[in-house]
């Protein structure tokens, strides 16, 4: 899974924020997976979350490469979640589950909501976290209807 750890990305990384993404797809954590050992993009996230489970593809020390960005703030300094499921009824209940593990997360890093970012922030043309975009139109909207509620 990790065999191309030496090959991309940054060890020992120093996180100073979460960054959330939207798959685009039905797939399940489990599918994703599947789909992303295949391909080799074993790291592209350090988490996929659906409405069953958290698959962590990444240790937390090690930088993911998810903005599509190259060496900037959210690839050297953030933890990638993907929200699987983002196109099927059940993304509610992934996003709920996404919600617990973030809401971890920030704790366990001393992190506040400020620190939340969405892929868009670092790459204008990416349109990311697609299904949260077009439900809660900005990040303050889901901290509030999401997280704050998790
Ligand atoms: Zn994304």
């Amino acid at each position: 899974m990790l065999r191309n750890r030496e090959q991309f990305g940054i060890d020992s990384f120093e996180v100073k924020g979460i960054t959330i993404h939207n798959t685009g797809t039905k797939d399940t954590a489990y599918e994703l997976y599947k789909k992303i050992r295949k391909s080799s993009m074993s790291n592209g996230a350090h988490f996929l979350v659906d409405k069953d489970q958290v698959i962590q593809l990444l240790p937390l020390n090690h930088s993911s490469w998810h903005t599509g960005k190259g060496y900037d703030f959210g690839n050297l300094f953030t933890i990638a979640i993907e929200i699987c499921q983002s196109q099927s009824d059940d993304y509610f209940e992934a996003q709920k589950r996404a919600a617990t593990l973030i809401k971890q997360l920030l704790k366990s890093y001393g992190l506040t909501t400020a620190d939340i970012y969405f892929h868009n922030d670092f790459n204008e043309r990416t349109y990311c976290p697609h299904r949260i975009l077009d439900i809660y139109k900005t990040k303050e909207e889901f901290i509030k209807e999401v997280l704050e509620n998790a």
